[in-house]
């Protein structure tokens, strides 16, 4: 891809927008560009330089994503609304062609990688909250006062917001990539994750010298640690626009992500706000299970999209007929009667009872936390609640007990227990 119409190759220190700019080093990338920490020699701060790949095709993809993200910036001076910042924007030349240019504040790590970071074992419902609020926040501002539709919301494309000092232990500075210097000197090897990782271990291996009084006398096995995440603000914003746009505009039918897209955008019903709200609800599961809500695969005699359909009335019941055979695919799908053609034997697991039965939920917390999805999962879009009904429901402004938080969802603080109980394994 690094060639007439590709990404632009960039070396750490060179130099974008007449010298303001300075590459660091390589924060991501996606289908359309490369993304890079770049130092802002004129206002002193660290910025996401995203560099889009220069063909024709590119470029216009930009400039609609420079338009959205404009637009954001304009209705929101103080910067408050959850949703990435534009900074500046400019073309590059470079020996593959023109490359339009987009400066963002930088953000740390995605929601993704705090799901990885946290062992695909569900974060604590009071950050999911949190979590939940920001990006209610974001949505509400988006649909309601600029009539924008996000339609690639997911964990990936939610990044939490960076509070990193390069020049303070990463430890404590949350799980935010690790910088490096202007002049070029790395700070530190390695993302911050993985030094807190490499710490955790280190620390549980000297816990077992200090119980057995020699090292790695468990046959060189480190106790399963929960990770902590209280020194992390999971204050977080929402990226990527790249695939956003007016309500009112024409758009195209074929949008999200597979396992947060929904069953009207499967069906080819039409479609408006509403499909981030159901992507809303697939990432506030995924946040507090570790797993996706919607993971489809296709098999011998049926395809992804009907095994996505089986899954989702698995969950949530059946689909009305009328919406089941509503949409321009339906036919596809389902019979006149609104049965699935080729999946006819479903197994109801409704949420709460999975909640309880698969990710060990308290009964109370199962429930609460279904009543405040299953509206969201409406297979009426017209019913979903909007972001701004959602921000007014009580689960999100009640905290979690501590102690179903201590009982479900164990963190650093626990470390002491873990080892105790070792204590007594090895004392046998
Ligand atoms: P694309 O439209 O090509 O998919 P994205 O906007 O999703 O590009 O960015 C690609 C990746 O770059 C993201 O997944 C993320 O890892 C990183 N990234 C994007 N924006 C920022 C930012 N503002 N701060 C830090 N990293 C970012
Ligand atoms: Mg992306």
């Amino acid at each position: 891809s690094y060639r007439k119409g590709g990404y632009h190759a960039v070396r750490i220190g060179d130099p974008f927008n007449a010298g303001r700019y300075i590459a660091q080093r390589k924060l991501g990338w996606g289908q359309f560009s490369t993304v890079w920490l770049a130092y802002d020699t004129q206002t002193s701060k660290y910025v996401a330089l995203k560099i889009q790949k220069s063909a024709q095709q590119f470029a216009q993809a930009a400039l609609h994503e420079i338009e959205i993200l404009s637009a954001i910036a304009n209705g929101d001076p103080s910067n408050s609304k959850c949703l990435v910042r534009l900074v500046d924007h400019f073309k590059h030349i470079g020996p593959n062609g023109q490359h339009l240019c987009m400066v963002l504040e930088f953000l740390g790590d995605s929601l993704l990688r705090l799901i990885r970071f946290n062992r695909y074992k569900g974060l604590q419902l009071n950050k999911v909250k949190e979590i939940c609020k920001c990006i209610l926040i974001g949505l509400d501002y988006l649909h309601r006062e600029l009539s924008i539709i996000h339609t690639d919301l997911k964990p990936e494309n939610i990044l939490l917001i960076s509070t990193i000092d390069p020049t303070k232990d990463p430890f404590r500075s949350g799980l935010t990539p690790v910088l490096e210097r202007p002049e070029g000197g790395t700070l530190n090897g390695g993302s911050a994750m993985n030094i807190i990782e490499k710490k955790l271990k280190r620390r549980a291996k000297r816990a077992i010298a200090n119980i057995s009084g020699r090292r790695g006398s468990l046959g060189g096995e480190v106790p399963k640690l929960e990770r902590s995440l209280d020194g992390v603000d999971v204050k977080c914003k929402v990226v990527d626009f790249g695939n956003a746009c007016w309500a009112d505009t024409q758009f195209a039918e074929e949008i999200q992500t597979r396992q947060y897209r929904a069953p009207e955008v499967i069906l080819q019903a039409g479609h408006s706000f509403s499909v981030d709200m159901w992507s809303f609800a697939c990432t506030a599961f995924e946040l507090a299970t570790g797993d996706m809500m919607f993971a489809p695969k296709g098999a011998q005699g049926f395809s992804e999209d009907e095994d996505h359909l089986a899954l989702m009335m698995e969950l949530l019941g059946k689909m009305p007929r009328k919406i089941a055979i509503g949409g321009a695919r339906s036919k596809d799908y389902f019979d006149r009667h609104g049965d699935l053609k080729r999946i006819r034997r479903l197994k109801y697991w409704p949420l709460d009872r999975l909640l309880v039965d698969k990710y060990k939920f308290s009964e109370t917390d199962a429930r609460e936390f279904a009543e405040f999805l299953c509206p969201l999962l409406d297979f009426a879009p017209e019913k979903r609640p909007t972001a701004q009904q959602c921000l007014q429901h009580p689960w999100l402004n009640l905290r979690t007990s501590t102690h179903d938080e201590m009982e479900n969802q164990p963190n650093v603080k626990n470390l002491n227990v873990g080892i105790s109980s070792l204590q007594i394994k090895v004392g046998k």
